[in-house]
């Protein structure tokens, strides 16, 4: 063991760290000079010996997920775990367990919301403080995410489904336990997240049939080429459900999960792992220079773990292949074929603190260390202050991460402290992007600090959440009207029509509290055109009413839809009902106000969320004109 430690060290010390990456220089060495001279290195896409890479994904924080850790290392089989909030119990019961067995944990939002409902800022805030807290209240690296419900589309911003794709890389996610589609709807690039081919057992009642299939369907498509942005990557999923089928559903699931387990042309690994080697094989810079009649060298630029987020070797091949391949005078073994691993250093953090105004920015794991984050807006740059007491902190590099306030999202700086232990530095953030919808809400701004303590990789969250004046625009989310939630046996068309006279009082629908019209909830954390019903009563319908301005020429038709299209079941405009169809309904507007009040079924109790969208024939969002107070 002591010679295998003294022959690791040797070799990581042949190896030259540079913000985040990391130069390796080979030594090739070739009998005839011939082969030394058309030497030629390559990345792997897997192991040497592998066909294809499986893993898992499990959603929420379930206590559940200790019986799925289970069953998966019963079979061999590894999973990453994608959890929202966490407490000490869940950490020292559950998480323990799951890093025990090789499974890792990644992001699910803070909150677990609709996220097509929330603007910007608010999405962002669900990824990026995710990630930061898990990795916080766990020291462990979190670098994949899957959506809450799924990716969502919105009515009103095409973009929106690549600016969730933009927040999840400026936020440090590499990867994504989703299926194919999913890359091209938030346009991620497959050099920077990876995603995967979903197959799935059924969650609630587990059936070799399904898993067979769905992993067969897979096969097919790999086959195809159809899966080339993510490679041979297929993951079993989503939820650990298994005891809705019985007390016996994890064990069923086991024996699925044995249908197919130590298969020798399988990588069996977890998420996190997949896309670590994955970046490594896409993105590994290799050079080569001869040294010599039978030698040539190579000299290959990777990812460190600490910034891929997983400790996984880099496979490589050497063709032809060579008499041997050394670093630094230490052999690598290579199989015949010219393939062989390059070990990584784990640099991954032993500790993660996490640093915010409430904390004082100081952090129990960390003594007498103190990263102060602030940002001042009106000079548009971030102002950090560094203080260290005991030990210190050697080799610092921060990484800021920004909301789409900022159109540049990422900003690394390495930092060097004083004798004293002490800096602080400004960073200016750059150029703003001006929609308004990103001057909604609070801006959440992420200083990622690496450094090594005691020759120890360690990392420190220092994070400011600051707050943005409410922008006024006539929109739906501050002059729309509701009843809702409201029993269905106040629902009263005629009421209704004439409700929506834009000269008409809104009448009352019942006596009870809930039937009363209320504006609209009007916080800043909800999409301007997202409607938001609090009123905590279950069952019935969401009543909504909305005033938009036509103008003489652009009086004639407006397309209207929400989200929930199979829900909708009555809408009134201007004092008459209008035939209501699934995939979008025409409005026949007249010039100036026009009323419009829709009604909603089958509301779930607590908050009922529905986006409006009205839009004249060119496609532009007609103009929405509040209620007279
Ligand atoms: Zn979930």
């Amino acid at each position: 063991m002591k010679r295998i430690l003294s022959f690791l060290f040797a070799f990581f010390a042949a190896a030259m760290v540079c913000g985040g990456e990391k130069t390796t220089t080979l030594l090739v060495e070739y009998a005839a000079a011939s082969d030394a001279q058309g030497a030629q290195m390559e990345t792997l896409e897997l192991p040497p010996g592998k066909t294809l890479a499986v893993a898992s994904r499990w959603d929420d924080t379930n206590g559940d997920h200790y019986f799925m850790t289970e069953a998966l290392a019963e079979n061999g089989w590894k999973g990453t775990f994608y959890l929202n909030r966490v407490d000490d119990h869940y950490r020292d019961k559950v998480v323990k367990f799951m890093v025990e067995n090789g499974c890792s944990v990644g992001s699910h939002t803070n909150n677990h919301p609709w996220l097509g409902s929330l603007v910007p800022n608010a999405v962002w805030q669900e990824i990026a403080e995710n990630r930061v807290s898990l990795e916080a209240a766990l020291d462990l690296p979190v670098s994949t995410f899957t959506f809450p419900f799924s990716l969502p589309g919105t009515l009103n911003d095409p973009d929106f489904e690549q600016k969730i794709g933009q927040m999840l890389v400026r936020a440090g996610i590499n990867g994504l336990a989703e299926p194919p589609k999913v890359q091209e709807r938030a346009k991620l690039d497959p050099k920077e997240c990876v995603t995967c081919w979903l197959f799935r057992a059924d969650d609630a009642n587990p059936q070799l049939e399904v898993f067979n299939r769905t992993f067969d369907q897979g096969v097919q498509e790999l086959e195809a080429g159809n899966l080339g942005a993510m490679g041979p990557f297929f993951v079993l999923g989503v939820h650990s459900w298994q005891k809705k089928s019985g007390p016996d559903g994890f064990q069923r699931l086991s024996k699925i999960l044995a249908t197919k387990a130590h298969d020798p042309a399988i990588w069996y690994c977890n998420v996190d792992e997949y896309c670590a080697w994955r970046h490594n094989f896409l993105n590994a810079q290799i050079s080569r220079k001869s040294t010599g009649k039978k030698t040539v060298e190579f000299t290959i630029k990777r990812a460190t773990p600490a910034s891929v987020g997983a400790c996984v070797p880099c496979g490589l091949k050497i063709t032809p292949a060579p008499k041997s391949v050394s670093v630094k005078g230490r052999p690598l073994d290579v199989n015949p074929d010219g393939s062989f691993l390059l070990p990584a250093k784990n640099d991954l953090p032993v500790k993660i603190g996490l640093m915010t105004a409430e904390n004082g920015f100081t952090s129990e794991k960390f003594p007498g260390l103190t990263i102060q984050t602030g940002v001042d807006l009106e000079k548009n740059v971030l102002h950090c202050e560094v203080s260290a007491e005991n030990g210190k902190p050697e080799n610092l590099v921060c990484t800021v991460r920004l909301p789409l306030r900022w159109k540049n999202g990422v900003q690394v700086k390495p930092v060097r402290l004083d004798a004293n232990g002490k800096t602080t530095f400004d960073l200016p953030l750059g150029e703003l992007d001006e929609d308004p919808v990103n001057a909604c809400d609070a801006l959440y701004v992420v200083n990622q600090c690496d450094f090594r303590l005691n020759g120890e990789p360690m990392r420190v969250y220092s994070t400011v959440t600051l707050d943005q004046p409410e922008i006024q625009q006539a929109v739906p989310r501050t002059t729309a009207m509701t009843v809702g939630v409201c029993n269905e046996k106040f629902f009263d068309a005629e009421k209704l029509a004439a409700s929506s006279r834009p000269s008409a009082e809104l009448q009352d629908l019942g006596d009870e509290e809930f039937t009363n019209w209320v504006p609209c909830d009007r916080s800043g954390k909800i999409l301007p055109y997202v409607m938001e019903c609090h009123i905590e009563w279950s069952g019935g319908m969401a009543v909504y009413a909305v005033q938009f301005e036509a103008d003489a020429q652009n009086a004639a038709d407006c397309m209207f839809k929400v989200t929930d299209p199979y829900n909708m079941k009555n809408v009134f405009l201007n004092g008459e009902p209008v035939e209501v169809h699934h995939h979008g309904i025409t409005l026949k507007a007249q010039p100036g106000v026009n009323r419009l009040i829709y009604v909603l079924k089958g509301a779930g109790y607590g908050i009922r969320k529905s986006e409006i969208s009205i839009k004249k024939e060119d496609g532009e969002m007609v103009k929405f004109v509040p209620f007279a107070e």
